[in-house]
């Protein structure tokens, strides 16, 4: 078998790779670097041998690719059932995008025809139950695939495909809604790294929301607004969970959560997808009238310019980067204000203009206008990802480990951790590109 790395190398965002057996591959992951427009090279020759597609989850730097290799011929792919709709969702609106952003402009376009024929070619599956995909003609050039729980957002995999664990990506802790990811024994990991610099330990869940509750009632005493940049599929029902339950067990005063945003179709996914959830959120969404996401403290506004946003207030709203989405509305009505707060609480990819503020701009430009950012800025990590130590620590108990190739991270933060996990492992950072014989 062959590994050959398409993206996802020295960089957040296109996440691709091919396994070759005789005469047949199968492609994990097939994503699209929205930060700079980039996606994976694949030459007709590769193409040609494809038989299958895994997706590990919806997230677009793991799917967003693909419907543009459905412009010329269909693929038979894989995944989970909330992959597969939380996925719809996301390359629906990457599709309404790509026509009016300039951002996506090099990028070759993709119709609703493409979207429309990956649900139509995609078979769902459970977690731990293998099953087989063909690798070719030779009997012995199967595939045997497994999906594994990845604990980062709903539905989200880690893919065991013969003797390789491709984890990418992953969350080792248990959240409000999800169960942490366990590891499954391999000969070699492909791992991301995306927390793996020396720095990146990141606090604990608990200690996040402590950090959180404070910002709010601060900014609740003074009478400003709460701002929390999310993205639509997993950090903003995970924020929208820590705030129902600290504002009904009274720990933060009550008063209105503007919900705004493609999170809001993504919750409903993630509602109807609710048997994917810990126990505790499946029943009060399945079995009870006590849905907490929807509880009386979320609201929506009414009105197309947000006037109807008063403050004290806490809004949650897409997009998680504040490159697009009514979160720059918002940025607009409330940064200028110094008794506010904007709380970045995820990833912010280089050139985005969640990254520049984080960076210290305090003046952006949205729409041609100039805004001026007068509000607190802080940063509290409620990571979907695995931090450094987690990483470490899920490397060294895949039972039966001997090599790790590093991808989906910033070229210093691989490195970094390329440097702790030889201690124990041969450990490659793999260019985009380059093959490998397993
Ligand atoms: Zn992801
Ligand atoms: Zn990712």
């Amino acid at each position: 078998m062959e590994l050959i790395f398409k993206g996802g190398c020295n960089e957040v965002g296109g996440s691709s790779l091919l396994l070759e057996s005789q005469g047949g591959s199968v492609m994990l992951d097939c994503g699209f670097n929205i930060g700079n427009g980039t996606h994976p090279e694949f030459t007709d020759a590769e193409l040609g041998t494809v038989n299958s597609i895994l997706i590990s989850h919806a997230h677009l730097d793991h799917s967003g690719y693909l419907p543009h290799l459905f412009m010329e011929r269909m693929y038979k792919c894989h995944m989970t059932k909330p992959t597969k709709d939380l996925m719809a969702l996301l390359l629906a609106d990457f599709q309404r995008l790509q026509k009016i952003r300039e951002v996506t402009e090099a990028a070759p376009r993709f119709t609703p025809n493409a979207i429309a024929a990956i649900i139509a070619n995609t078979t769902c599956h459970e977690f731990n139950e293998p099953w087989k995909v063909d690798g070719g003609n030779a009997p012995t050039s199967a595939f045997n695939i497994s999906l594994h729980n990845a604990g980062h957002i709903l539905g989200s995999a880690i893919i065991k495909a013969n003797d390789l664990l491709y984890a990418c990506d992953i969350n080792c802790r248990a959240t409000k809604l999800l169960n942490h990811c366990e590891p499954v024994s391999a000969k070699t990991l492909v791992m991301e790294s995306t927390y793996g610099g020396r720095e990146d330990v990141l606090p604990s869940y608990k200690e996040s929301t402590r950090q959180l509750v404070a910002k709010i009632n601060e900014a609740h005493a003074a009478g400003g607004c709460i701002m929390i940049p999310v993205f639509a599929v997993g950090k903003g029902q995970e924020i929208l969970l820590i705030l129902e339950s600290i504002m009904r067990s009274k720990v933060i005063p009550e008063m209105p959560i503007y919900v705004d945003g493609m999170v809001k179709k993504a919750t409903r996914i993630y509602r109807q997808n609710a048997i994917y959830t810990r126990m505790e959120i499946q029943r009060r969404i399945l079995m009870s009238e006590d849905d907490p996401f929807s509880s009386k403290f979320f609201k929506v506004s009414e009105s197309r310019e947000r006037l109807d946003v008063k403050r004290p207030c806490i809004i949650v709203s897409t997009s998680g980067m504040m490159n697009g989405g009514p979160i720059l509305t918002y940025l607009r009505l409330f940064a200028g204000d110094p008794d506010s707060k904007l709380i970045i609480v995820g990833y912010q990819a280089e050139g985005t203009i969640g990254r520049k503020i984080l960076e210290g701009a305090r003046e952006i430009e949205i729409d041609g206008e100039m805004v001026e950012i007068k509000c607190e800025v802080s940063m509290i990590h409620f990571s979907s990802h695995a931090d450094r130590n987690d990483l470490v620590r899920f490397a060294n108990t895949v039972k039966g480990l001997e090599k790790v190739y590093l991808v989906h991270g910033e070229p210093q933060k691989t490195s970094e951790l390329r440097e702790e996990l030889e201690k124990n492992f041969d450990v490659i950072v793999p260019s985009a590109g380059e093959r490998f014989k397993l």
